[in-house]
């Protein structure tokens, strides 16, 4: 009974103790009253570095090992070791006080580790052990999630070790939490839509600049949508989203693809700046780096595929230059008041401070929230979107230049025109000018053509052309026409004795008196030759002649020339008169005749007289 009673005792006693043995150790993480959800685990774990990547469970199990993992961690939210070849195992002790089993997922927030693996205790002596990481078949995988999770089951009254090993060919960020399964849950929603979101605004940019690139042509929407598919790819895989296909032996979920698809993404976005800001004639100098950068970025994931491990600490500077000259070069379109420069800044300096946030928090220098958690899809789609916007601005911008320059052109096309109108009508202006000044010529010529040099009246010439005029009018009128024929008396004898000028001189105020007395404007007095004139009178018969002839005779007689070698003491005139009435067939030089023969006949019949055909 007494045995039995201590027996008793005892157990109860060891009931009471073991617990409190259990959890006097302070690393044992005892679940059941962490109400706190999720838990980060970086104070609470051991960590041993493995650099030969040797080490095997069984020899990390074993007791003597229990010294060498190292407590001492920084209380930020994840372990933060660097690029390192080493392998790195980390001890979790989970415990369960509580009275009823529970269950709690480990969760390793980052999809970019190589190598993952876990081994959680059975509490039988073995392990359950997962093997998976970036670089491994997403079948690998222990729950189905972007990152890796553990689901670990935790009896009542129990405890349960738990290993990690991560090993990693890029920079090896561990952040470490425990979840509870509603927690998680919920987490896990909040965080597929954050990340679904920036996929929908992705992709919607990506068709539509896809589509714009169809309907206009313009090669820089072509560069938007390779640009935004290589971004989209490379942060789809940097979160843990993208599929699990392979690509020419290459996982597209590995960090091969994840730099190889980041660079070629800084690669299209070189071209893209490099249209979109023209650089070419805005900065020479500048837009040959960038076209360096670009044969670079879009050369340089062959390092990558060759050594990623070796490569990918030298890659943080290629990945950390690009930024910095893309800004500069952006920076100095800007200050060139480049408009497109603007957004171009604006876009890139959001998707800089995403991604800085991003880093930041992971380094714990920020605290997490939905602005740094997301910061880079949050920061790249909202660059995506200012560039699409800076994309239809510069639609505006060139079709406001294309306007100007319709503008501009059809000014000058008026110019042009109003130009040649005014050339056209000074050329008119000069024109008539020139005719009527021609014509005034013309009509000179034709009056001094027409007019006898010596005494201004008209000459031969114009006499044939009155005589063949009047006659045909005769003719159609059946109208008489008279013709007298004057002859100065004694001529030769007046040049002899007073000269030639004198003689000259005679036949000009004869001419003049002889004109003066005819005021019929149809009339033609003329100068027939030397100092023989004639009088051409249309409509006239020979009687109306011969009175004509006698006023003539008269005026002659009444200038009172002097002229001593005439019998008649002074200048007079002899006339021969002829008219008929024309009829077909007649011709004018007929008429002359008829008008000399008389004047022969007043010559005959002793000068200064007038004779007429027919006589009268
Ligand atoms: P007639 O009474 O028979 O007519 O005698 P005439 O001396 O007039 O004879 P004729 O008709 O043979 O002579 C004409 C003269 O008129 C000859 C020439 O000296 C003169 N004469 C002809 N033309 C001109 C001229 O232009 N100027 C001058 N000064 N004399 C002229
Ligand atoms: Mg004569
Ligand atoms: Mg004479």
């Amino acid at each position: 009974m007494n045995i039995a009673l201590h027996l008793r005792f005892a157990w109860l006693l060891l009931g009471l103790l073991l617990p409190l043995s259990i959890y006097a150790d302070s690393r044992v993480v005892d679940v059941s009253s962490t109400a706190q959800s999720p838990l980060s685990l970086t104070s609470h774990v051991g960590v041993v570095e493995d650099a030969t990547q040797a080490l095997t469970l069984e020899a990390i199990d074993a007791p003597e090992m229990a010294e060498h993992f190292d407590y001492e961690q920084s209380p930020s939210a994840s372990f933060a070791l660097g690029f390192t070849r080493s392998a790195y195992w980390f001890r979790l002790v989970l415990g369960n006080s509580a009275d009823q089993p529970l269950k709690r997922l480990l969760e390793v927030d980052n999809p970019r580790i190589s190598l993952v693996d876990a081994y959680v205790a059975d509490g039988q002596g073995g392990y359950r052990r997962w093997l998976t990481g970036a670089d491994r078949p997403m079948s690998g995988k222990a729950y189905d999630n972007r990152n890796f999770v553990f689901p670990i089951e935790l009896p009542a009254r129990s405890q349960r070790v738990v290993y990690l090993r991560v090993q990693s060919n890029i920079a090896l960020l561990v952040p470490l939490r425990l979840w509870s399964v509603e927690g998680f849950h919920a987490h896990e929603r909040a965080d597929y839509m954050a990340r679904s979101s920036y996929m929908g605004i992705a992709v919607a940019m990506i068709l539509f600049n896809l589509m714009l690139f169809i309907a206009l042509g313009d090669r820089i929407y072509l560069l938007y949508v390779v640009f935004a598919s290589c971004v989209v790819c490379s942060l789809a895989i940097k979160v843990g989203m993208a599929p699990d296909w392979l690509l020419f032996g290459v996982s597209l979920q590995s960090n091969v693809a994840y730099y190889v698809s980041a660079s070629w993404a800084l690669s299209a976005l070189v071209l893209f700046m490099r249209r979109m800001l023209q650089t070419d004639r805005l900065l020479p100098a500048a837009d040959r780096l960038l076209q360096g950068m670009f044969l670079f970025y879009l050369i340089s994931p062959c390092l990558y595929l060759v050594a990623l491990p070796q490569v990918a600490r030298f890659a943080i500077f290629f990945f950390l230059f690009a930024p910095i000259a893309i800004f500069a070069v952006g920076l100095a379109c800007a200050l060139k008041r480049q408009r497109s420069a603007y957004f171009f800044l604006a876009a890139f300096g959001l998707l800089m401070l995403g991604g800085a946030s991003t880093t930041l928090r992971a380094m714990g220098l920020l605290p997490t929230n939905a602005f740094t958690e997301d910061g880079l899809l949050l920061g790249s789609s909202l660059e995506m979107l200012l560039l699409a916007f800076a994309l239809a601005d510069r639609i505006n911008v060139m079709r406001k230049q294309q306007l100007q320059t319709k503008t501009q052109l059809l000014q000058a096309q008026e110019q042009l025109v109003e130009n040649l109108q005014h050339s056209e009508r000074e050329l008119e202006q000069r024109v008539t000018q020139r005719t009527e000044e021609l014509q005034v010529l013309n009509q000179r010529l034709e009056t001094l053509s027409m007019t006898d040099a010596l005494t201004g009246i008209a000459n031969r010439r114009m006499f044939d052309e009155a005589l063949q005029r009047q006659w045909l009018h005769a003719q159609r009128c059946s109208a008489p026409l008279t013709l007298a024929v004057m002859d100065v008396d004694w001529f030769k004898p007046y040049n002899d004795l007073y000269g030639h000028p004198a003689g000259d001189a005679c036949l000009r105020q004869i001419a003049q008196a002889l004109q003066a007395a005819v005021s019929r404007s149809t009339d033609t007095v003329a100068r027939y030759g030397g100092e023989e004139f004639v009088l051409l009178a249309p409509m006239t018969d020979l009687a109306g002649g011969y009175l004509m002839a006698e006023k003539l005779a008269e005026v002659v007689a009444a200038l009172n020339l002097r002229h001593e070698g005439s019998p008649l003491d002074r200048v007079t005139l002899s006339i021969g008169v002829a008219s008929t009435v024309v009829t077909p067939g007649m011709q004018p030089q007929a008429l002359i005749q008829q008008a000399d023969s008389a004047l022969y006949r007043a010559k005959l019949a002793g000068r200064n007289c007038i004779e007429c055909d027919p006589a009268m």
